[in-house]
C-alpha cells in the first residue's frame, strides 16, 4: 500500500510507420527539453475546518501563483465534486469568473470534479496573482455492504464522528496536477481533536471550543497533501535523529509502548540491512475503521482500527517505504515495482528472518510464492506491464518481490545487500528507474544480469520445475527439468532427498530444459522423495505449490460432485507430504465441513492455529467460528468470533460481517 497510485495511460494508436518515426521523434524531444510550465505556485495556503458531526469540510485556499508565461488567462484544478466552491476571489477581494463541472475521475475510486477560474486580466511572464478559493460539503463516505459485489465498501476518505482521514487522491483541497510549492495549512477541529498533516506544527490555539492546528511545510508536491484528525492519544520516542509517534484512539492506549518499541526494531532491521533512510520520522497514525487498511503518507503512516494488534499487520511494509519511495523515489508505471516490490520484498525478509523456527520461515515464504503465482502459472502480464497498466497489484507487490528473492538467491546475500545498499546510494534524494537499478545490480555483481530481468521482469511466463530420479548402483541419479524458459536461463537450485536414512541437500545449476544429476547414497538408502528449492528461494513453480492447487481442486471438485470418498485419499496424501502447509491443511478443513464433519473440519483448524504466527490464524479462527455457527453452539462461535476480530485482517470485508454476526450474537443475548 502507498499514498501513490497510477494514473491510467492509453495506448497511443498507430497506423503508419512514418507516424511511429514522428510519434517517437515527438516523444524524444518531449522527453530532452523540459515542459514549459505556465505558472509556479510561489505559496499554498490551505485554511480547513472539520466538522465531525456533520461530516462536514469547510476549506479556503489561498493560492499565491506567477505566471511564466505571457497571456495566462486561468487556472484550474480538481475537486472532490460534493465539496461546492462557493467563491473565488483575488488579492483585492474582487469576484472571479469559475464553473465546476463533474468529468471523469481522475484518480481510481475518486469521484471529480473540474474547476475553471478565469482570470479578470490576462497574466504576463514574471506576473504574480493571489486567488481564494472558498469551498464546502460533505466529506463523506460510508462503508456499507454493497448487496451487488456482496462485500463493504471502503471508504478511501471521510469524515466521521470518530476520526477524519482525508487523502490526496479524494481531493479535499484544491488539486492542481505536478506542482511543487511550500504549504501552510491551518485547520480546525473540535477542541479534543489532534490534527497530523504535512509539515511541521508551528502553533495551536484555541478559538470557540475548537483547536486550531498551523502547519508549514518548505516544499511539497501537489499530491502529496494528507490529513489526518480524531482524538488522538500518542507517545513518541526519538532514538538518534529519528523520531517515532503513534497516534491511537483512547482504547488503544495499551499499544502505544509496543508499536514504537516494534517500529523501533524493524526500522533497526532494515538500517542494518540497507543503511540510513533520509527521513528522520515515522508516525503511526490509527484512522476509522471502514478505511479498511493502512495508507503511507509523506509523514507517517494510517492504519486502520481493526489491524492495530500485536501481530502488526502492514507494519513492516509501511516502514520499508522510508528506503524504497521516500530516500528513493521513482516515476511510477512500469518502475512502480522498484518501491513496492521492494518494500514488500524488506517486510518478507524481516518477517522470514523473524519466524522463530524454519518451519515458520518456509510458511512465510510460501505465502508469498502463492500470491506471486497465479493458480495453474497462466502466461500474465509481465512485472513492467503490471505497473504501467495499472494491472493486478499482486505483479508489482508480490511477484516483485519474489523477483528479488530470486535476486538474492542468485548473487547470494553478502553481494546482494552490497548492491541494494549501492541502489540506495546511487538514487538517494532522487528519482530510480528500471534501468539504473539493473546497471547497480550488474555493476556491484561484475556479472551481466540482463537475461535474469528481461525474464523475470518482460516475461509473462515463469519456470516449471520436476524432477524424476531413480536409485540405482549406490547412487540417486535423475534429471531436473526447467520449463516455460528460454535456453539461455540458468537457475542453481537445492534439491532435498528424503532417505530411509536422512535428508541432504545438494545444489544443481539448470540451463535451458534440464540437467542430469547423480549423487552417492550410503549403503542400504533408499530416497523416498526429492524435494525442488525446499526453502522457496526461487521464483518458480515446485512441487508444493502444485500440491496446494491440487488439493484445491480436489476440494473443489468433491464440494461440486459429492464424491468425497474417492477423493479423500487423494487430498490426505497430499497432506500427508506437506504436513505443515496451512494453505493444503485449510484445504482439508473445506473438505469437511463440505461433509458437514464440522469437529473434523475444527480439528485441522486448531492445528493451524498451532503453527503460530501466521498469516492464516484469522482464517482459521473465522473458519472455527463459522462450524460452531453451523453446528448452533452460539457460545463458541462467540468466544472464536471474538478471537478473529481480535487478530484482525486486511480482508475487510469478512472482518465486517463477522462484527455483524457479533452484534447479532450480543443482540440475541
Ligand atoms: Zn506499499
Amino acid at each position: 500500500m502507498s499514498n501513490r497510485e497510477n494514473e491510467m495511460r492509453s495506448p497511443m494508436g498507430r497506423k503508419f510507420i512514418i507516424l511511429i518515426i514522428v510519434l517517437l521523434c515527438t516523444q524524444t524531444l518531449l522527453r530532452a527539453l523540459p515542459e514549459k510550465n505556465e505558472f509556479e505556485i510561489t505559496h499554498f495556503f490551505l485554511d480547513i475546518e472539520i466538522i465531525p458531526d456533520e461530516h462536514r469540510l469547510k476549506g479556503e485556499a489561498t493560492i499565491r501563483l506567477r505566471s511564466e508565461i505571457n497571456g495566462l488567462k486561468s487556472l484550474h484544478f480538481y475537486l472532490r465534486p460534493s465539496l461546492l466552491v462557493r467563491s473565488v476571489k483575488d488579492e483585492n477581494d474582487n469576484p472571479l469568473v469559475f464553473s465546476q463541472n463533474k468529468v471523469e475521475r481522475i484518480f481510481p475510486n475518486s469521484e471529480t470534479s473540474l474547476v475553471r477560474v478565469k482570470f479578470n486580466q490576462e497574466l504576463s511572464e514574471r506576473e504574480a496573482i493571489k486567488i481564494v478559493a472558498a469551498y464546502e460539503g460533505i466529506f463523506y463516505m460510508p462503508s456499507d455492504f454493497d448487496p451487488q459485489e456482496s462485500r463493504y465498501n471502503r471508504a478511501f476518505s471521510s469524515v466521521t464522528k470518530e476520526a477524519a482521514w482525508l487523502r490526496p487522491v479524494q481531493l479535499w483541497y484544491p488539486y492542481i496536477a505536478d506542482k511543487s510549492m511550500p504549504l501552510t495549512i491551518r485547520a480546525k477541529v473540535p477542541s479534543e481533536w489532534t490534527v497530523i498533516t504535512n509539515g511541521e506544527l508551528e502553533s495551536t490555539a484555541e478559538e470557540n471550543a475548537k483547536k486550531i492546528f498551523v502547519f508549514q511545510e518548505g516544499q511539497i508536491s501537489s499530491i502529496d497533501i494528507f490529513l489526518f484528525a480524531a482524538s488522538y492519544i500518542s507517545k513518541s520516542k526519538t532514538i538518534g535523529d529519528f523520531h517515532i509517534t503513534a497516534y491511537f484512539f483512547p482504547h488503544h492506549r495499551d499499544f502505544l509502548d509496543p508499536y514504537i518499541e516494534k517500529t523501533e526494531e524493524i526500522l533497526s532491521f532494515y538500517t542494518q540491512k540497507f543503511g540510513a533512510p533520509d527521513e528522520e520520522k515515522f508516525n503511526i497514525i490509527e484512522i476509522g475503521m471502514g478505511y479498511g487498511t493502512g495508507t503511507g503518507s509523506p509523514f507517517g503512516y494510517g492504519i486502520s482500527s481493526h489491524l492495530i494488534n500485536l501481530d502488526f499487520p502492514l507494519i513492516p511494509h509501511e516502514i520499508a517505504h522510508l528506503w524504497w519511495g521516500e530516500t528513493v523515489s521513482d516515476n511510477l508505471g512500469e518502475d512502480t515495482w522498484l518501491h513496492e516490490g521492494l518494500a514488500t520484498f524488506s517486510d518478507y525478509c524481516y518477517r522470514s528472518e523473524k519466524a522463530p523456527d524454519k518451519r515458520a520461515k518456509r510458511e512465510v515464504l510460501f505465502g508469498l510464492l502463492n500470491k506471486a503465482i497465479p493458480i495453474g502459472n497462466p502466461k500474465t502480464l509481465s512485472v513492467l506491464e503490471g505497473g504501467a497498466k495499472h494491472a493486478e497489484g499482486f505483479l508489482v507487490y508480490e511477484r516483485a518481490a519474489f523477483v528479488v528473492q530470486t535476486l538474492k538467491h542468485l548473487l547470494g546475500e553478502e553481494l546482494f545487500l552490497k548492491a541494494l545498499r549501492s541502489y540506495l546510494e546511487a538514487f538517494r534524494g532522487k528519482k530510480a528507474d528500471t534501468a539504473g537499478f539493473i546497471q547497480v545490480v550488474n555493476s556491484v555483481s561484475q556479472k551481466d544480469l540482463n537475461w535474469f530481468f528481461d525474464y523475470y521482469l518482460r516475461g509473462g511466463r515463469l519456470p516449471r520445475y520436476r524432477v524424476k530420479s531413480i536409485d540405482i548402483g549406490g547412487k540417486v541419479r535423475g534429471t531436473l527439468y526447467q520449463e516455460n524458459v528460454p535456453k539461455h536461463f540458468k537457475m542453481p537450485l537445492t534439491l532435498e532427498f528424503l532417505t530411509n536414512k536422512r535428508s541432504f541437500r545438494r545444489e544443481v545449476e539448470v540451463k535451458g530444459s534440464k540437467k542430469k544429476f547423480s549423487f552417492d547414497l550410503e549403503k542400504g538408502e533408499n530416497v523416498s522423495r526429492v524435494t525442488i528449492d525446499p526453502d522457496f528461494e526461487v521464483l518458480g513453480v515446485g512441487d508444493v505449490l502444485e500440491d496446494r492447487w491440487e488439493a484445491r481442486s480436489l476440494r473443489l471438485e468433491a464440494t461440486e460432485e459429492k464424491n468425497f470418498q474417492r477423493l479423500e485419499p487423494l487430498l490426505f496424501a497430499l497432506s500427508e507430504k506437506n504436513p505443515d502447509n496451512a494453505h493444503i491443511l485449510h484445504e482439508v478443513g473445506q473438505f469437511y465441513f463440505a461433509q458437514q464433519k464440522w469437529e473434523k473440519g475444527i480439528e485441522i483448524y486448531q492445528k493451524i492455529l498451532s503453527f503460530e504466527p501466521d498469516d492464516f490464524t484469522f482464517i482459521a479462527l473465522a473458519n472455527i467460528a463459522a462450524a460452531y455457527e453451523l453446528m448452533g453452539d452460539k457460545k463458541m462461535q462467540r468466544f472464536y468470533l471474538e478471537k478473529a476480530l481480535a487478530k484482525g485482517s486486511s480482508m475487510y470485508s469478512i472482518v465486517r460481517s463477522l462484527m455483524d454476526k457479533l452484534e447479532k450474537l450480543k443482540d440475541d443475548s
